[in-house]
This record gives structure tokens, C-alpha cells and sequence, in this order.
């Protein structure tokens, strides 16, 4: 089908019913950017900083990052991009910093390796910052964040590059920030986070991963994990009206958001931003502009109370084979 949807790339992703959706796509390497803009991605939603970082072969320093940063934002500005800060740990490694755990995955990882390297997360918000200047589309996400002095010392760290900027007769602007929704505790901590936050994104790969206690690269285990747990289905459905209730825009930045039978469920949730593989973009857009928002929250209804993925999954694909 991919052949034949090229002609979508100018037209919105909006359902018959007339309800838009925005769709961003998920970068890391610079070679993806053009794959974006080519399928009319409107945004990066999610900008994985880290690959920079583990394809070098030492700590970028901050005039390289803000070349490589730049690059992106440019190549998207006025569309918004969505950088996460430094998400290694976990199987992200960095050749030239080896971190040996047993349990890598419940580990040093994310915000909790660089609030321990402050020095690293600052100057690699600097170097955001600046890339940004004369652009203003950058936003900043936090990914692994599960607690509320993480994000107000991480804010704090915005806040000094900020100023430290200026001082230095810099133009920045404070961006807005997000998280990640993707360690379960985030679904019960959202209230206590509101104030500090403009938006959430929900990492359903590792959601899914820490909710169903599955390692996401484990072969032993793959049967077991998927985002068509019920269990995982709820958390998502409770961000997502949390943040509605919050008055939070939230979206959807996991595999989950290319894919088909997942994006019924999601729309059906009232989320109305996912960010997804540039490959994948066409495809969910003629997926939204063939469908009725109506429907997939019938489709919700349906299918939010299984017991299991298999009879979840059989539903949706039912419904997909409807559509065409
Ligand atoms: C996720 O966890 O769903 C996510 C988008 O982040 P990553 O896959 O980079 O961990
Ligand atoms: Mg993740």
C-alpha cells in the first residue's frame, strides 16, 4: 500500500468525522530527517539525542552538538521539534563510558545518569539552546523521569543554562518541557507534576516493558511483550484522561503510534498526537482520513475490558479489515 499513498504527504491527517491529528516523526540519526519532511511530517515528536552521542567516539563537545542540533531544528523549524535529553543506560550504550550493571534496565539510565552528570546535561541543554536561537521551535522532553525532584532539578539545570546564556549575550528562550511517560509511577504522579510541565509523551516501548516486567530485547520473553496487554491498554487510557483532566497535552511517541490496530485504540482514547517512523507516517494518515473518531471509541468500548491481547488484537484486526 506504501506505493500509492505518496499523494497523501499535502493533505491533513483529519478523520471523516473532521477531527485532526498531528503527526510527528521520531528522529535520532540526521539521515532522518529528509524521510520525515518527504511524507509531511508535521514535527519531530521525538528526537532521540542519544544516537549523537553513541555513534561519537568520545562526549560530543557543545559546539558539536549545537551543529548537529541546529541541523535538526532548521531542517523543521517553524514545525516543532521535540529533543529529549540524554536517554542512555538501559541498552543504550556509549562505547567510551561503559556502565556494567546487573539490572541495567532498573538502573543508571536517562534523567538519573545525567542529574549525576550535571555537567554533561547542562551543557548539552546549552547547546539546544543555542541551536535554537533565531528558530524557536525547540521543546525539551525528559525521558525515565519518575519523580518530582528529578524534574525540578532538571528544571533547575534549564533555568542556569538559561541565564548563563543570556549573561553571555545570548538571544535563548526557555523552551517548553515535557516528560516521558514511560515509568509506570508516572501514571499516579501526574497531578504532582502538572505545575513544572507543558506536555507529556507516552514511551509505550518502555511502558510496556516496566509495566509487564518483560525486557523489550529479551528473545526468551518477546512473546510476552506487547502494548495489547490489557494491563498496558488501561495505563495508557488513564494517562491519557489524566492528562485531559490536567489540561495536559499528551501524545504518543512508542512503536504503538505506527501502528494500525494501535492507533484505532489510541484515537478511540481521545489522543490526538502520535509521532511515529517516517516510513510508517503514510500509512497511519490514510488510516486516520478513512476512519470516524466515533467509531474507534466504540471500537474502545469494545475492546478495553478483554480479558487478553489475543481476543483484543482479533477485534481490531476485524475492525481494520473493514476499513480496507
Ligand atoms: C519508549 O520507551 O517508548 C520510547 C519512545 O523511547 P525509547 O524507545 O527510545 O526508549
Ligand atoms: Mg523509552
Amino acid at each position: 500500500r506504501q506505493a500509492n499513498l505518496a499523494h497523501l504527504k499535502s493533505l491533513p491527517a483529519e478523520s471523516i468525522d473532521q477531527q485532526r491529528v498531528n503527526l510527528y516523526s521520531n528522529t535520532g540519526l540526521l539521515a532522518d530527517i529528509r524521510p520525515g519532511l518527504e511524507r509531511g511530517s508535521e514535527g519531530i515528536g521525538l528526537y532521540r539525542s542519544e544516537i549523537p552521542f553513541m555513534v561519537h567516539n568520545t562526549f560530543p563537545t557543545e559546539e558539536e552538538q549545537v551543529r548537529i542540533y541546529r541541523k535538526v531544528l532548521s531542517a523543521y523549524a517553524p514545525k516543532p521539534v521535540v529533543m529529549r535529553t540524554l536517554d542512555i543506560g538501559g541498552d543504550k550504550a556509549l562505547p567510551y563510558f561503559p556502565i556494567q550493571e546487573e539490572n541495567p534496565y532498573l538502573g543508571w539510565r536517562g534523567i538519573r545518569f545525567t542529574l549525576d552528570y550535571r555537567n554533561i546535561q547542562l551543557d548539552q541543554i546549552r547547546a539546544m539552546l543555542l541551536a535554537d536561537i533565531g528558530l524557536g521551535n525547540l521543546q525539551i522532553m525528559v525521558p525515565m523521569l519518575s519523580r518530582e525532584d528529578e524534574l525540578l532539578r532538571i528544571g533547575a539545570i534549564i533555568d542556569e543554562a538559561v541565564s548563563q546564556l543570556k549573561e553571555e549575550g545570548h538571544a535563548v528562550v526557555r523552551p517548553p518541557i515535557g516528560i516521558m511517560a514511560e515509568v509506570p509511577a508516572v501514571i499516579w504522579m501526574l497531578p504532582h507534576l502538572r505545575d513544572h510541565i507543558d506536555f507529556v509523551s507516552i514511551g509505550s516501548n518502555d511502558l510496556t516493558q516496566y509495566l509487564l516486567a518483560v525486557d523489550r530485547n529479551n528473545p526468551r520473553v518477546a512473546h510476552l511483550f506487547t502494548p495489547f496487554h490489557p494491563a498496558v491498554l488501561r495505563a495508557i487510557y488513564d494517562i491519557a484522561r489524566e492528562c485531559r483532566r490536567l489540561n495536559l497535552a499528551v501524545s504518543v511517541c512508542g512503536e504503538m503510534a505506527g501502528d494500525p490496530k494501535a492507533v484505532l485504540v489510541l484515537l478511540g482514547m481521545g489522543i490526538r498526537t502520535l509521532s511515529l517512523s517516517a516510513y510508517k507516517l503514510p500509512l497511519i494518515k490514510w488510516l486516520i482520513r478513512n476512519i470516524e473518531m466515533r467509531d474507534c471509541r466504540l471500537l474502545l468500548d469494545d475492546i478495553i475490558d478483554l480479558p487478553n491481547e489475543k481476543e483484543i488484537q482479533k477485534k481490531l484486526e476485524q475492525r481494520l479489515d473493514e476499513i480496507g
